[in-house]
């Protein structure tokens, strides 16, 4: 309907996946694909092979569809990154599992599902070569779709207590080939100025970062991306990425430099230097989006004005809060398993803003109310957006109240 094409003009994103899974599946094979966003019954049909992607948020929807086609007679495979984690519960709703990344096993799912004989699981690992057969499939496609599928790494140097991808991808970079990367960009680059590299952390190898910011500065775009805070150790490495065309890029401060997390080892030891290397990212010019989570062990209430004036000396360009979430998959969801933290089941509130597990001082009911307001408080107060906000509600309000006394002082008087 009307609603499905306005919505469909703004869900563009093609989740990178279904490219992987179209270049490793036969030729003979066409592709639909489906965001839930704008799903339709229409869409069910018979005697297909369905693939469905989920996060844990969103794992409901995806299994009320993934019912839906079992019933008209499709089969149904499901992945990512929470039915990996939780493929006991993903099969009570599909026919098989993929655990962990697609590539190495996608050929063997196509393969038994045309002799009848899908397996309830298959076993993905890493493969350092994650990337040849895809890229051929890449460099046939639309720009619109090479532009959303743009990684230059898999995997993450470190392992955040709170994170999932170290289980999913592994604990060190895999890294695709920068000619690659410059060759897709080529072929993109008259329609996109701008564009936003996929990876979990850009910097996870610096040698490679080095060399691929090298290659990128003739290309003369500008792209954004994630990054851990670490790049600016190094003032050479910081200065090619801005000369390769770095504008923006998201860091995550999960930490205060208060928090006694800080010991781990890993990002959480870069707190000290939070506010000095971040300065250094800005004085080039380029933004930043930082990311904070609340919620750890150690934070307490008195800890939030610290905490804000810590976001309010890094004065990011956008600030995102989130609260401490156990998603399936990490340690912070195993520790909390083991300790009987969890008081929510319910996957819908796995979003990363409602408390899901018992604090150890911070009331439940309190966390539940204060968050919120901290989330936008914190927007408002710390970041350049959250400024130009402000300054353009003041106005409104100024215009509203005097406005029209103005407008009589400034207007011709007929009488
Ligand atoms: S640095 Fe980022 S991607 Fe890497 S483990 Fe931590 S949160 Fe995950």
């Amino acid at each position: 309907g009307i609603l499905d094409g306005i919505a469909s003009m703004f869900m563009r994103w093609y989740p990178p996946v279904f490219v992987v899974l179209k270049a490793l599946s036969p030729k003979y094979y066409s592709f639909r694909t489906l965001n839930r966003n704008v799903w339709h019954k229409r869409y069910l049909k018979p005697n297909k092979l369905v693939a469905i992607t989920c996060y844990t948020s969103n794992c409901a929807e995806a299994y009320k569809i993934a019912k839906e086609f079992r019933k008209c007679g499709s089969k149904v495979v499901m992945g990512g990154p929470h039915v990996t984690y939780q493929p006991e519960e993903a099969l009570e709703f599909c026919d098989s599992v993929v655990v962990g990344e697609a590539e190495s096993v996608w050929k063997d799912v196509v393969r038994d599902y045309e002799n009848g004989s899908l397996q309830p699981v298959y076993n993905g690992v890493p493969l350092d070569d994650f990337y040849s057969e895809v890229h051929q499939e890449l460099l046939n496609s639309p720009p619109e779709i090479i532009k959303d599928f743009l990684e230059t790494t898999r995997g993450c140097k470190f392992t955040c207590s709170f994170c999932t991808i170290p289980g999913i991808s592994g604990g060190k970079a895999r890294k695709k080939p920068v000619a690659q990367l410059v060759e897709l960009i080529n072929k993109i680059k008259h329609r996109y100025k701008t564009v936003v590299f996929l990876d979990n952390n850009i910097y996870s190898d610096p040698q490679y970062a080095r060399e691929l910011f090298k290659a990128l500065k003739p290309l003369k775009i500008k792209w954004t991306s994630q990054c851990t805070i670490d790049i600016a150790k190094n003032d050479e490495t910081l200065q090619l990425a801005k000369e390769s065309g770095c504008v923006g890029l998201l860091f995550g401060y999960e930490i205060s430099g208060g928090s006694s997390e800080k010991q781990q080892r890993g990002k959480f030891a870069l707190a000290d230097h939070y506010i000095h290397f971040t300065k250094k990212v800005k004085d080039l010019g380029i933004s930043i989006k930082a990311h904070f989570i609340f919620g750890f062990d150690s934070d307490r209430l008195e800890h939030i004005p610290m905490l804000w004036k810590f976001c309010h000396a890094l004065k990011p360009t956008f600030t995102i809060f989130s609260l401490l979430t156990p998603l399936p998959g990490s340690q912070v969801y195993r520790e909390m398993l083991e300790q009987n933290r969890l008081t929510n089941l319910n996957w819908r509130n796995y979003s990363c803003h409602q408390p899901v597990f018992k604090h150890k001082t911070i009331n439940h009911f309190l966390l539940l109310t204060l968050f919120p307001i901290m989330r936008y408080f914190f927007l408002l107060t710390t970041s350049q957006l959250g400024y130009a906000i402000m300054s353009l509600l003041v106005l409104y309000f100024i215009c509203s109240v005097f406005g029209q006394s103005i407008y009589a002082i400034l207007s011709p008087r007929i009488f």
